[in-house]
């Protein structure tokens, strides 16, 4: 185990200053004493190269993209480009003041404005705004924008729809807006929202329903292939249809939700477009809309004018409002937008076709090897795996196989997600893994079942091979311990 740094602390000096070349601050004569601290501040004491290899130690024992597959389901961990990195710390982005004059600042508003256009383009939406600094946010201001359409109309309408399959930030994002979420249960139709079950609500509910939120393809990796059907269905009882749109993985260069119904959506551009995301941030969750919703888009919007870019408060009765100060989370701009140009279209093309030959790949092995997909139909991008039948005849939980993986030096995937499956793996290689690096993930499944088969009680104890053994993670959740404590 690595030691802290107050354990390594020898009395070494780390920093060397300067001379003064100021008048020195006279402490005792400007503070009065009783605030004055009476012992020293016992930080630690370390030379500048043992602090270097302190952390970077510390660094190599966590897991990473640039370490190995990172296959968490729902999250797509793609590998994140290192020009995007050398773009987004160019000095003359990272200097500007956040104040400079929109006349002073016309490159940084062209990166806002193109990055715009090419999400257009992408989504077959009609504006967009790069605001939301997170998905969730985004959820926050398309579900907002959904209940200011019908307000705006003189309508209150309060029902929103979620399948069960939807990633858990859906119905809380609702309840933030202030609109009730009725659950669609999917179970029954092998994971798929059907346009029967929809029509079931509207008679139900008629027109108190605000919309529906849905992803697709779903979070069991399914591609919602009724989406026109029920698309149509909704809008005409005037109810808009919200996609998530945080894993575009399987759509990109391909299939355009404009196209399919949508009328709202957001894009997470820490997933599909290669932004770094992971320990909550920062990201970008960017919003985009049909024409009859423009109007609701947060402010200020990029605009060209006369072919000068430009930030411009419109619609401001109508509007929901501003969700972040300046720019928005501006280095994540960058980077997607030189993800997107790199590429160009026939690359995101090839980005979908490839995530999700990848991931039926690694699907059609590991049903070989003898592990079972929770729903037999056809998946895109990720596919969730159940464990129960390994755990009913063995007793090894999703959680021990997710641990042993740890052993083999690989990132388990996503576990327990979504609720509808039991004893879930969700998996989701991307399309930045070759061959080689899925055989390898494969026999590592493969491995596991084996020893699952021969010695179950020995995965009940992994991960072995880590710098921390197994976890109490509801202690390490519940009592967090942050802050270093002198015991003695
Ligand atoms: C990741 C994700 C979100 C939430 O995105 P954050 O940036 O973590 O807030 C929402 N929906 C789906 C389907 C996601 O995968």
């Amino acid at each position: 185990m690595e030691k802290l740094s107050i354990e390594l602390s020898n009395g070494a000096i780390g920093f060397s200053l300067p001379k003064l070349d100021v008048p020195e601050f006279e402490i005792e004569k400007k503070i009065p004493s009783h605030l004055l601290r009476k012992s020293p501040l016992n930080l630690p004491q370390i030379s500048e190269n043992e602090t270097f290899r302190h952390f970077l130690r510390l660094s190599q024992l966590n897991y990473n993209i640039d370490k190995g597959i990172y296959p968490l389901g729902s999250c797509t961990m793609k590998y994140n480009p290192k020009i995007n990195e050398e773009l987004a710390r160019n000095s003359k982005f990272i200097n500007i003041h956040p104040h400079t004059l929109d006349e002073f600042s016309q490159g940084c508003l062209a990166i806002i404005y193109e990055l715009c256009e090419l999400l257009k383009e992408i989504s077959g939406m009609d504006d967009v705004s790069l605001q939301p600094s997170a998905g969730a946010q985004g959820e926050l201001a398309g579900v907002l924008i959904i209940s200011k359409y019908h307000k705006s109309k003189g309508e209150k309408r309060e029902i929103i729809l979620v399948p069960d399959s939807a990633h858990g930030t859906n119905p809380a994002t609702a309840t933030l807006a202030g609109l009730n979420t009725i659950e669609i249960k999917t179970i029954e139709t092998n994971g798929v929202l059907r346009a029967k079950l929809i029509k079931n609500e509207i008679e139900k509910y008629g027109e108190k329903i605000a919309g529906l939120m849905i992803t697709n393809p779903n979070t069991l990796g399914i591609f919602e292939e009724e989406i026109l059907e029920i698309s149509e269905l909704l809008h005409k009882i005037d109810a808009q249809v919200y996609m998530d749109g945080a894993n575009m993985n399987a759509l990109v260069g391909n299939v355009k939700p404009g196209n399919f119904g949508v009328d709202v959506m957001h894009f997470n551009l820490h997933k599909t477009f290669s932004t770094p995301h992971g320990g909550g941030g920062p990201g970008s969750g960017a919003v985009a809309v049909k024409n009859h919703l423009k109007k609701f888009l947060p402010n200020p919007r990029i605009r060209k004018v006369n072919n000068k870019y430009q930030l411009v408060y419109e619609d401001e009765e109508f509007s929901i409002g501003r969700l972040h100060s300046f720019y928005g989370n501006f280095g994540m701009f960058i980077r997607a937008l030189s993800y997107i140009r790199m590429l160009s279209s026939e690359g995101l093309k090839y980005v979908s076709y490839l995530s999700t030959l990848n991931a039926n790949y690694l699907r059609k092995r590991l049903e070989e090897i003898g592990y079972k997909i929770s729903f037999n139909m056809p998946t895109m991008h990720e596919f969730v795996l159940t464990l129960k039948e390994i755990k009913d005849k063995y007793n090894v939980k999703a959680l021990d196989v997710a641990k042993k993986l740890l052993d083999y030096g690989f990132h388990p995937p996503t576990i327990y997600f979504p609720l509808i499956v039991e004893e879930a793996f969700m998996i989701e290689p991307t399309e930045s893994e070759s061959k080689i690096s899925l055989d390898s993930y494969i026999e590592a499944y493969e491995k596991i079942l084996n020893e699952i088969k021969q010695n179950p009680e020995l995965l009940l104890n992994a991960p072995i091979n880590t710098p921390v053994s197994r976890l109490d993670e509801v202690k390490a959740a519940k009592e967090l311990k942050v802050k270093w404590q002198d015991i003695n």
